[in-house]
């Protein structure tokens, strides 16, 4: 079923982020003093166990520089009772060595909800971060840089929901987390790569409004008999990848995997072996052991893949999102020594928000 219409911003470039504070929370905990990042034997040993891991894909000349903030990070984690919650796109030393919680979207707004600590450090983009402030309204929830944007994400506000709601009357709207707080609030119900097609046809409607991803909508719309209204936004990272790219892949390693992530444009997901969200591309990995294997999504994520199945080669395109490197170990250093910068979400912006995230959550599988 072809996509009925399509919306769009203006541009696919990220916009600043919204205020964030240091709330009354935040205030109670002191500010830290730094510790010693020397590198010496006495670091090497305590932080050999988690570079063994990550040998394959660290390699061993820059370790020294990052065993003493691993150390120093996992130390302070237990002194402010704080979790690391770590997208997948993540470096590998900050998924396999400080993080507690590592996944998609999807994965770790279900981990938020879960976490007994007093402070959540978010390694990942804003909107995840509002997403874990959004479900833990009563918690510290951090972000070590708080420009971490994401083209999606900035590509719509609530005031656009709003114009197509009036457009659209009595239509449902789908909404992709990959939204700030204010859009997820305008929402009926959000989605992850991972389930957006249940969502749709979880509402029973005709037509549904499917935001802001427009390839994410198209592929949605192609597996559904939902006529879906589509909003013109694209991830800047996906969007690059190239049906001649993969072809090229498929030529010059004749038996590989070529697994993609719906967020690419069509013409790219049509000549992928299998389409999934990442949790299900690495399930794939994990469950198929295919020999060798191209993941169309960021680069990092097949880093913290091969962690996991050394004996499946890689072929890596390296696509980048420069949003999510923007999080480094120094920077989560910083922000556990200095509770910054707190995520603040307007309180009744994130009921209503909350009201969207909790249903996708709580819908049935
Ligand atoms: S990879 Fe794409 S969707 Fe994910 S944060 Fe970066 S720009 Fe946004």
């Amino acid at each position: 079923m072809p996509i009925i219409e399509s919306f769009g911003p203006s541009s696919d470039a990220p916009s600043p982020m919204p205020g964030s504070g240091r709330s009354a929370a935040a205030r109670k905990f002191p500010v830290l003093s730094a510790p010693s990042l020397e590198w010496n034997e006495e670091v090497a040993r305590s932080t050999a166990r988690l570079y063994e891991r990550i040998k394959h894909v660290v390699p061993s000349v820059e370790w020294p520089f990052f065993a003493p903030y691993v150390r120093a990070i996992n130390d302070l984690k237990r002194e402010r009772s704080a979790v690391i919650l770590a997208h997948n796109y993540q470096t590998p030393e900050i998924y396999n060595c400080v993080a507690d919680f590592v996944g998609d979207s999807l994965q770790l707004a279900r981990e938020a909800t879960k976490v007994k600590a007093d402070v959540i450090v978010q390694c990942g983009v804003h909107f995840m971060a509002e997403t874990a402030k959004i479900l833990n309204p009563d918690k510290v929830v951090l972000i070590p840089d708080r420009n971490a944007g994401c083209s999606l994400a900035s590509s719509i506000t609530g005031d656009d929901i709003r114009l197509l709601r009036e457009r659209f009357p009595g239509v449902p709207v789908v909404t992709y987390v990959n939204t700030s707080a204010d859009v997820k609030a305008e929402s009926d119900i959000c989605c992850t790569s991972s389930n957006a097609l249940h969502v749709v046809e979880s509402l029973g409607t005709e037509r549904v409004i499917f935001l802001p991803d427009e390839y994410l909508a198209k592929y949605v719309a192609s597996q559904t008999k939902v006529k879906i209204i589509a909003w013109k936004g694209h991830c800047e990272v996906h969007q690059r990848f190239t049906a001649d790219e993969l072809r090229r892949y498929r030529d010059d390693y004749p038996s590989v995997q070529i697994i993609a992530h719906p967020e690419c444009p069509p013409d790219v997901l049509a000549e992928a072996d299998f389409i999934g969200s990442t949790a299900h591309m690495i399930d794939f990995v994990r469950t198929k052991r295919p020999r060798r294997v191209v993941m169309v999504t960021e680069c990092s994520m097949a880093d913290n893949v091969r962690v996991e199945v050394p004996d499946v080669e890689f072929v890596q395109p390296c696509n980048l999102c420069p949003h999510m490197k923007r999080i480094t170990l120094p920077k989560i250093l910083d922000s556990l020594l200095t509770m910054q910068d707190e995520v603040v979400v307007d309180p009744l912006v994130a009921e209503k928000a909350r009201r969207a995230v909790e249903r996708m959550i709580h819908l049935k599988s």
